[in-house]
């Protein structure tokens, strides 16, 4: 029960004149300001300056004494291969380096199994109508990539401890059709939701029906902290391979929002085997990627110390930005119950929940006074947020200035939402 459905029409009808004036005055104020995705802020991209001078035309081999210049090396430089390994706890021969982004990996790893199968299977295509578990809400652009492929997208509740494991349990092990689960395990985007370890070991421990079920791991926040340390997790490759599973994980991760988003590097890590047959595939697609970009990563942070060192430093460009958006959350709409969140401990999201039936008119109402934020029903799948509720802050890219101007706005939209919705019942 909000604090607004307590108040007679007529005392509600007065706060809703209070608000009108207050969201005219934001209007008045001709704001342009953007958190609808999550983007580095140009301060955060200035941290990885320094990579713009660390090669040389001297300086272009690899520490095996490859000319990083030419063509050669299918699955990355061993400096390269190395940094991924330690970051993410597996070992370089897991590891297949890949161009700047993780999104075409895994675009390309689904689009591999629905026209050839999983390693020389049988194609998913051919097989009936694909389906893929989607917890929702999740990354937009994993189920942007289920609908390019027609791909019927199944969501599953997220909680606090990941997605919904009696439900993920109970659905893949019943439908041979559902082929995948898309998953984001650390600081999940939006909710900022690390997975407990009972929930990657049960992951791990999935009975699936199809034989050539694949859970997508998007390792995309894997050491992007906001407070002291990363968050730690269970392996998904090792509790995979103890449960018997060894080639059901793909694991995906990227420099985009740890050197420059648009030019780092991407991997994917999986078992030995699974690094077999995908690289079977990518020497029909490449020479190599490239090599002077993997480089250039590699001499500028030299190890995976120096990569979390680096890391400190944009959480302490962020923490401000966040906790901005927090307060104000908590100063303006807490009391009147309007809304709930996660405060994250990582990541690039703060995702909050309003009064059912608001998101869209909250985001509209934003829009309309100059703040553009991220669609509401985005973070579901085919756009559909069953309780018009969820909306995915960014709060990245606009200083700190601007984000308590623009969490203002939000709080104010998200009550004017709410009265109208109460008086229009
Ligand atoms: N996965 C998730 C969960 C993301 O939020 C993003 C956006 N940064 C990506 C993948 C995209 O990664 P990349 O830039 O490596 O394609």
């Amino acid at each position: 029960m909000t604090a607004y459905h307590q108040m007679s029409r007529q005392e509600l009808e007065k706060e809703k004149s209070l608000l009108d004036a207050a969201y005219a005055a934001f209007q008045a104020k001709n704001l342009k300001l953007n958190m609808a995705r999550g983007k580095p802020s140009v301060e955060q991209s200035d941290l990885s300056n320094g990579m713009f001078n660390c090669l040389s035309s001297t300086d272009y081999f690899s520490e095996d004494g490859v000319d990083c210049r030419n063509y050669g090396t299918l699955d990355g430089i061993p400096e390269m291969k190395r940094i991924f390994a330690d970051l993410l706890h597996l070992s370089p021969d897991e590891i297949i380096v890949g161009g700047n982004s993780s999104l075409a990996m895994m675009f390309d790893n689904v689009s591999s199994n629905m026209s050839h199968g999983v390693r020389d299977g049988i194609p998913w295509s051919k097989q009936g109508e694909v389906k893929f578990l989607c917890p929702s809400p999740g990354y937009d652009r994993h189920f942007g990539i289920c609908e390019y492929f027609h791909i019927q997208m199944i969501p599953v509740a997220m909680t606090e401890t990941g997605p919904d494991m009696d439900e993920v349990e109970r659905l893949v092990s019943s439908d041979p059709m559902i082929k995948g689960i898309w998953c984001v395990p650390k600081y999940s985007n939006p909710d900022g939701i690390v997975y407990s370890d009972e929930t990657v070991l049960r992951m791990a421990n999935l009975k699936p029906a199809a034989s050539d079920f694949r859970i997508y791991w998007d390792d995309a926040y894997a050491i992007h902290y906001l407070y002291d340390k990363p968050a730690t997790i269970l392996n998904i490759l090792r509790e995979c391979e103890k449960a018997g599973n060894p080639n059901m994980p793909l694991i995906f991760s990227s420099f985009s929002k740890i050197s420059f988003a648009g030019a780092g590097v991407a991997c994917i890590a999986a078992s030995r085997s699974n690094i077999e047959f995908i690289k079977q595939r990518m020497a029909m697609q490449t020479i190599g990627h490239d090599k002077l970009n993997q480089l250039r990563h590699a001499r500028f942070f030299k190890d995976a110390q120096g990569v979390l060192d680096h890391m400190a430093k944009h959480a302490a460009i962020l923490r401000p930005k966040f906790e901005a958006v927090e307060e104000a959350l908590e100063r303006e709409l807490a009391p009147l119950q309007l809304a709930h969140w996660q405060n994250p401990k990582g990541g690039y999201f703060i995702s909050v929940y309003v009064p059912e039936g608001c998101a869209k008119r909250v985001v509209q109402l934003c829009k309309e006074a100059g703040v553009v934020l991220t669609g509401a029903g985005a973070t579901y799948p085919y756009g559909n947020d069953p309780h018009d509720s969820n909306i995915r802050v960014a709060p990245s890219y606009p200083s700190v200035e601007e984000l308590r101007t623009a969490a203002e706005l939000f709080c104010l939209c998200v009550k004017l939402a709410a009265a109208e919705k109460i008086l229009s019942e």
